[in-house]
């Protein structure tokens, strides 16, 4: 493969002044270092990168000798973060693959060929190799402006293509993270997936199943949180991912228009309050997603004679611990989750002695514009979500007023008081 010394230029000030600073102190000190990965691929397309990685010959010690700053990070790999003011540059040592050296222990493979650890230090040649991409393959050296592209990198960039680096079935069986990487890259970046690339996912995507649970919710805030959920979510759909990553419990929707229909604009919004910088949460697009889920096993619950209100809570509880298995939800969203639905019920009744109580709770609004989607996309017409946008405004104080979790479920009954002692 040629070493393709190109000539792009990009400015000093392109750079942060903290990845400046990172290269030109360990080439100072006799290392090579460069600038790697997303921010110069984000830089060659004329966009703004949000964090720099440096790549370096140095080890992670050599590393941390040479800042004061320095902190060893990491599971998978040996990471190296160095602060510079209010930022954080991230330090890896130039790796290698070495499944192909079974003589090696400082890496390991399982069974199926997935790395466990992957810290065999190695050259730049070896380091861009083990890379995913080859849009993610580029080092550019800050002091000498040169750009290193040693696997047709650039090219890709300019042609929008989304390739991966070797054999797809091989990378895809070392981590199958790659695929969904893949799939974020293609959608985000609106790039065409090369063919290869695109068809070793059908034979692979089980392989997900794999995956640590917290790992696969780490992947799925950036497939789902980064502005380009609703683009991401059809390739998942399409190369039959989502399942994968989120668990049967995604099963429900697809039967379904109206349920696919909701999820859909679920994303769109969240995609646009991205767009508009407004705030997020992971809780609120989990609960539309996985609503379809709740809304048939609730009304299942229903049928066998809960409550409405048990109904949905219970259902509530199940999807969240089966969506678990797969993709582990953390503890402070999947309980904002179970508010979101046990409020729609609640909404529903409109009982006057409850209107201000509902109004305050600190999910009111996410459950609000969660019945506002149901309506649009199912048709309900019974008028709830204009009885509530009424409330809205004639009490707008009071609209998720109340922080703390007001709302049942024995959370409300307090402990009985200690009697006092009468000495
Ligand atoms: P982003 O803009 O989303 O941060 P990025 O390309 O910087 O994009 P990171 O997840 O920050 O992505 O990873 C940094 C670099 O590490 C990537 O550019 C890629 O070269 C490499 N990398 C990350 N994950 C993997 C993986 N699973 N397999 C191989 N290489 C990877
Ligand atoms: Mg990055």
């Amino acid at each position: 493969m040629s070493d393709t010394m190109a000539s792009q230029r990009f400015r000093t000030d392109d750079f942060s002044p903290g990845a400046n600073h990172v290269v030109s102190r360990l080439q100072e000190n006799g290392f090579d270092a460069y600038v790697v990965g997303g921010a110069v691929r984000d830089l060659l397309l004329g966009g703004k990168p949000k964090d720099f990685d440096v790549a370096t010959n140095a080890t992670p010690e050599q590393i941390q000798r040479c800042f004061r700053s320095a902190r060893a990070v990491g599971r998978r790999f040996q990471i190296v973060h160095v602060r510079y003011g209010r930022e954080i540059i991230e330090v890896t040592t130039f790796r290698r693959d070495h499944t192909d050296d079974q003589a090696d222990s400082a890496g390991r493979s399982s069974q199926s060929g997935r790395l466990l650890r992957d810290n065999v230090y190695g050259s730049l040649e070896e380091d861009a190799q083990r890379r995913d991409l080859t849009i993610n393959a580029l080092y550019y050296d800050t002091s000498t402006h040169n750009l290193i592209d040693q696997l047709g990198g650039q090219a890709d960039v300019a042609a929008g293509i989304i390739r991966i680096i070797g054999d797809p079935a091989e990378r895809y069986r070392e981590d199958p993270v790659r695929m969904l990487r893949v799939l974020r890259f293609a959608a985000r970046l609106g790039f065409t997936i090369a063919t290869a690339t695109e068809t070793a996912i059908a034979h692979h995507n089980h392989l997900l199943r794999d995956i640590p649970p917290a790992r696969l919710f780490d992947e799925w805030l950036k497939l789902f949180m980064n502005g380009f959920s609703a683009p991401t979510c059809q390739l998942l759909r399409k190369h039959d991912l989502l399942i994968h990553l989120m668990g049967d419990v995604m099963d429900t929707a697809q039967a379904n228009e109206h349920s696919t229909q909701l999820q859909n604009m679920a994303m769109t919004n969240t995609d646009q309050r991205v767009a508009d910088d407004r705030p997020v949460t992971p809780a609120f697009l989990l609960a539309a997603l996985l609503w379809p889920a709740t809304e048939t096993r609730a009304a299942l619950l229903a049928e066998q004679g809960e409550s409405a209100i048990q109904a949905m809570h219970q259902a509530g509880q199940q999807i969240v611990l089966e969506a678990s298995q797969q993709m582990a939800i953390p503890k402070r969203f999947s309980l904002a989750m179970r508010d979101i639905w046990d409020l729609q019920p609640r909404l529903e009744r409109r009982q006057p002695k409850k209107i201000k109580d509902l109004l305050a709770h600190r999910w009111f609004r996410a459950a609000f514009d969660l019945r506002l989607l149901r309506e649009q996309t199912s048709h309900l017409g019974d008028g709830c979500s204009s009885f509530w946008t009424a409330q809205q405004e004639k009490y707008p104080d009071l609209v998720g007023s109340a922080r703390g979790r007001q709302e049942d479920r024995g959370r409300r009954r307090q402990r009985p008081r200690r009697r006092q002692r009468n000495a």
